[in-house]
């Protein structure tokens, strides 16, 4: 997986995981059950995990394989040169 693209795929892994999270909290409101906002709760931090996971694991240097997250986050964008080896990215 190429670095630029893995970090658009995660990002946009990392913003469903919200987008489902609103839903559940529109569809509790509209239905008037608790459940379902806590279950879309949990569901979006599941897939927000999912998110961060797959950024650790696409989202590195190309020459060095070192991470480019930012401190455990997904970066908003990528950083111009590696923070690890200072190679151009
Ligand atoms: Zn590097």
């Amino acid at each position: 997986m190429d670095y630029r693209k893995g970090l658009r795929v995660s990002k946009i892994v990392f913003f469903s995981g919200v987008g489902v999270w609103l839903l559940g909290i529109a569809i509790g409101a509209i239905i008037h059950a608790l459940a379902v906002i806590m279950v879309s709760a949990v569901l979006c931090l599941g897939i927000m995990f999912v998110g961060i996971y797959l950024a650790t694991k696409w989202v590195r240097c190309p020459h060095c394989g070192g991470s480019l997250m930012l401190g455990g986050l997904i970066p908003g964008s990528l950083p111009n040169y590696c923070p690890h080896c200072g190679e151009n990215l």
